[in-house]
């Protein structure tokens, strides 16, 4: 067996297995932190992004806590969507394909869009692992078919997301049917005033832990480029040009345009997948295989269809829209320099978003200035050195003017000349000034 990092936390042989065979060697940063604490049963509260390892940060120590003596439900597993669901699920499902145990647990995925009578039938035997939507998961539990008092250990991710759906409301309900005492996980990458109720309910003593170090310079770098008067679609054409991105994923604000931007994009000859809220089922799962099955280089997305999908390998983020808030900025580029990797976000802006770039830099980001010039990288200058520079020209421009004489006796043509005249002034003023520096 294979020697890694994880030995220190004193798991199961079976656990340090898997670990060794899922390609783990050292743990993340909210691994490192979250399973020691989670091995005890604590309440834990981890904010961080999709990509920092946090799916495995709980299932390592929940699934090594499992008692397969015990035939009731032990632990649950919430995600807002569906997709999210069942990316955990797959995760469980490989861990227990890795290990001895595949034919001894029973997992069960329970989401809506699936037959419900099904579902009921194969729950006869209570499952060891529960991974679902509130909706469903409160359903089942409602008509009965669903006991999770027995359950140990309960985790909410993408919590943030479950609030902007409104499904915190749902996971209340459920966690009404589960004992008290329940060892309660939740992940997010933003934790708003307005989940605070709900942690002071649930969470007894939480430990805290926030890990946004992905979001660092080294790791992370974030361009900008001042968009002018210029199309989005040719500029990130432009770009293409001299990034070789693994994947890029293209933000817009909206799927009109979304649509609108692949439509041009493919038209210009790049291999582009679209997803965004406007797809079925269907088409999202069948777009999310190709992604997979790296059909392409560039992928436009809107936010919410983007949220939490484990994709991997993105080495670009391009928000041809920036969004209007700072969360949504963070989950977007957070979907890039995952897991030690390097990535870069590059950020087309207008004079509107500045507000945000400035909140942003609070935060202790740091931007830097592009330009695309003739298929080349071009450093450019920074809004607020351009602002400074434009304030002076137009002081100079005021002086100018004010030393412009007008002649006594205004003859045809006198406006043609006095302009001339300023101008001679402005230059020499602006020379003065150069030299002052
Ligand atoms: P997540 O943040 O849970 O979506 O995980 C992001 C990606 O990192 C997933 O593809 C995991 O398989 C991978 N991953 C998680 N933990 C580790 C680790 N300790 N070492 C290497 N890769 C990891």
């Amino acid at each position: 067996m294979e020697k890694h990092l994880f030995k220190q936390y004193a798991l199961n042989d079976w656990m340090n297995e898997v670990i060794s065979k899922l390609g783990f060697y050292e743990p993340t940063a909210i691994q490192a932190k979250v399973i020691p604490e989670a091995l005890k049963g604590k309440d834990i509260i981890g904010q961080s992004e999709t990509g920092s390892g946090k799916t495995h940060a709980f299932l390592i120590p929940l699934l090594n806590k499992l008692d397969i003596n015990q035939s009731e439900t032990q632990i649950v597993l919430t995600a807002p969507t569906r997709e999210l669901a069942i990316q955990i699920y797959d995760e469980v499902k490989k861990i227990m394909q890795f290990s001895v145990n595949e034919d001894i647990w029973r997992a069960k995925l329970i989401i809506g869009g699936t037959d419900k009578k099904r579902m009921v039938e194969k729950m006869k035997q209570p499952p060891h692992i529960v991974v679902g939507t509130p909706g469903r998961i409160l359903d089942l539990i409602q008509e009965g078919v669903l006991d999770i008092y027995s359950a140990r250990s309960f985790v909410i991710d993408e919590t943030d997301l479950m609030l902007e759906l409104g499904l915190i409301e749902e996971i209340d309900r459920i966690l009404t049917n589960a004992d008290p005492d329940i060892q309660v996980m939740v992940f997010s990458a933003t934790i708003p005033e307005k989940l605070q109720p709900f942690l002071k309910k649930y969470l007894n003593a939480p430990l805290y832990v926030n890990i946004d170090d992905r979001l660092a310079p080294e790791k992370l770098e974030h361009r900008l480029i001042d968009l002018r008067h210029r199309e989005q679609a040719d500029v990130i054409f432009d770009i293409s040009k001299i990034i070789q991105p693994y994947l890029a994923i293209i933000f817009t604000n909206g799927k009109e345009k979304a649509n609108q931007l692949a439509e041009q994009l493919q038209t210009k000859g790049l291999e582009v997948g679209l997803i965004h809220g406007g797809l079925n089922q269907r088409e999202r799962k069948r777009v999310l295989k190709e992604i997979q099955q790296l059909k392409y280089q560039y992928i436009v997305a809107t936010d919410l269809a983007a949220r939490g999908i484990d994709i991997k390998g993105v080495s670009h983020v391009i928000n041809a829209e920036l969004p209007k808030e700072e969360s949504f900025y963070l989950h977007r580029v957070g979907r890039t320099a995952r897991a030690g990797m390097e990535g870069t976000a590059i950020n087309l802006y207008h004079e509107e978003d500045i507000a945000l770039i400035k909140k942003l830099e609070k935060k202790g980001l740091t931007f830097t200035f592009y330009d695309v010039v003739k298929g080349e990288w071009r450093e450019a200058k920074a809004w607020n050195v351009r602002q400074k520079r434009e304030r002076q020209e137009s002081d100079i421009e005021k002086k100018a003017w004010q030393q412009t004489r007008k002649p006594k006796k205004v003859k045809p043509g006198y406006k043609k000349k006095m302009k001339k005249q300023q101008q001679r002034v402005k230059k020499k003023l602006a020379r003065n000034q150069f030299k002052k520096k």
